[in-house]
């Protein structure tokens, strides 16, 4: 008999020191998207927190979310986000760390169009794209580019930031620590900005315009904060990752050691008494978890019902909306007017924002027909592909809701922390859109969980 009650208390306290273990240090993790965004939240926190459990739930059947490559004639092509900026620290160091090969734009010519009319081209003589840039637009480029490393520089400090542990609750809290000048650069519209730096009108309604059309479908009425981005995704040295930067997600996935659920939406997220949370597909249960992190831009994705919370952790405010962009690849021959032009980018408002000729990020046969992308705020009608293409071989359209509207002075910024223990990845895009904002945001919650879980 007292062997008995010993062996009860020696398992008693075997299944106490057990559960302690497992509350310190075997937090169960689920994250909800296998973008690159969800995916570096479970990379970074096997870094952290290598005891850690973590379940990543994807709703489609493939990882990458806006990151994808469509199979056309053979080959593959980038479909989503396509181009990397070499001070993307995070973005460089994992393509090194994984030993994916980075791949260069060819700098083709380009051309920007007026309602409808060529208005500037370059020149497959650098020499002469010099003189004509410089008798359109003066030295407004150096000045641009002068503006836009200090941009950068600035931006760069969150690498340090992150290296020290440093986290941030908020968008706005962060954008403040690298400078504050950043924080205000998402009260301005763009246009106000350029202008009062001195830049010529038609260097901004016509360069910088079509900048901002083709990397954010939007004019000059943006905020400055996502301007200054998008203006940098004008620089030289852009990069992409050989077959596909999707490859990015797959290995930070992989390399996590997460257990990684295909095919499976999450529908509710209910949190339970003792404050942990059990997921929801359906009627399905999912599992229970102490730390949840929504990496899906919820106001881009099916509403999620919250439950058990004393007040609804997300509001869905109908002034916060994705931005449409239709991506229709074409493997075809262009008609005489767009021939020769590989890159053309309409500066005003119009039907297609660019229509640009790409290259395979796979080349497994030699390329049959050129294939283009046109980016364009609808999906183009038959008589408009018409007026591009003299032979269409494939045509095939992703509809994206593909970044936020932003709006000059944008609605208020969600909170990474939407509730204890309930982070919010996606919020940071509202500052920008981009893979680089989202590996940051991911490493910013896999620090704060790691800071709640004291191990940092
Ligand atoms: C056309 C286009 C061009 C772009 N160009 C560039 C570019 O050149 N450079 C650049 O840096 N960025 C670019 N971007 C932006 C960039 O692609 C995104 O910022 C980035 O990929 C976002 O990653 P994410 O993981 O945060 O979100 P997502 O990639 O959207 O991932 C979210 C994932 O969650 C899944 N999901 C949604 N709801 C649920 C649910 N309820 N349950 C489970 N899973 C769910 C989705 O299927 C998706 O896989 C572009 C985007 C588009 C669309």
């Amino acid at each position: 008999m007292r062997f008995k009650i010993w062996l009860i208390c020696i398992l008693l306290s075997v299944t106490y020191l057990g559960l302690t273990f497992a509350g310190k240090t075997t937090p169960k993790i689920g994250i909800i998207g296998g973008g690159i965004g969800g995916a570096s939240v479970a990379y970074f926190i096997h870094e952290l927190l290598p005891n850690a459990r973590v379940d990543i739930f994807e709703k489609t059947g493939l990882l990458g979310g806006r990151l994808n490559v469509s199979m056309i004639l053979g080959n593959g092509y980038e479909t989503g986000g396509s181009i990397i900026h070499p001070k993307n620290k995070y973005a460089v160091d994992l393509a090194n760390k994984f030993g994916l090969e980075p791949r260069s734009p060819t700098g083709e010519a380009l051309s920007i169009t007026k309602d409808g009319e060529f208005i500037f081209n370059t020149s497959k003589w650098t020499i002469i794209t010099i003189i004509k840039t410089l008798a359109r637009y003066g030295l407004n480029f150096n000045y641009l580019e002068a503006t836009i490393s200090g941009f950068i520089e600035k931006f760069s400090r969150i690498y340090d930031f992150q290296k020290d542990g440093k986290t941030f609750r908020t968008t706005e809290e962060m954008l403040e620590a690298m400078d504050p000048m950043l924080l205000n650069l998402t009260k301005y519209e763009f246009k106000g900005i350029l202008q009062e730096q001195g830049l010529s009108e038609n260097f901004i309604e016509e360069m910088i315009q079509a900048i901002t059309f083709v990397n954010y479908g939007q004019d000059l009425s943006i905020h400055s904060f996502v301007g200054s981005v998008a203006a940098a995704g004008a620089a030289s040295s852009l990069w992409s990752v050989n077959k596909g930067n999707k490859q990015i997600p797959e290995k930070l996935a992989e390399d996590s050691k997460a257990k990684v659920h295909l095919n499976t939406g999450v529908t509710e997220i209910q949190r339970l008494s003792d404050g942990t949370f059990l997921l929801f597909n359906g009627k399905r249960e999912l599992g229970v978890f102490d730390h949840i992190v929504l990496a899906i831009p919820l106001d881009a994705s099916e509403k999620l019902t919250f439950t058990g919370f004393t007040s609804p952790p997300y509001d869905y405010p109908a002034s916060r909306k994705y931005h449409r962009t239709v991506a229709t690849l074409v493997a075809g021959w262009t008609n005489d007017k767009y021939k020769f032009r590989s890159s053309i980018i309409s500066c005003v408002p119009n039907w297609y924002n660019s229509i640009s000729l790409i290259h395979p990020t796979i080349l497994l046969v030699a390329e049959k027909y050129p294939v283009y992308k046109i980016f364009s705020p609808k999906p183009l009608t038959e008589k408009q592909l018409d007026s591009i293409f003299e032979e269409r071989h494939h045509v095939e359209v992703h509809d994206w809701l593909a970044y936020p509207e932003y709006n000059a002075i944008p609605p208020k910024i969600p909170n990474f922390i939407l509730a204890p223990r309930l982070f919010y990845l996606n919020a940071i895009e509202w500052a920008a859109s981009a893979m680089e904002m989202s590996l940051i945001s991911g490493k910013n919650i896999a620090l704060l969980i790691a800071q709640e879980q004291n191990e940092i």
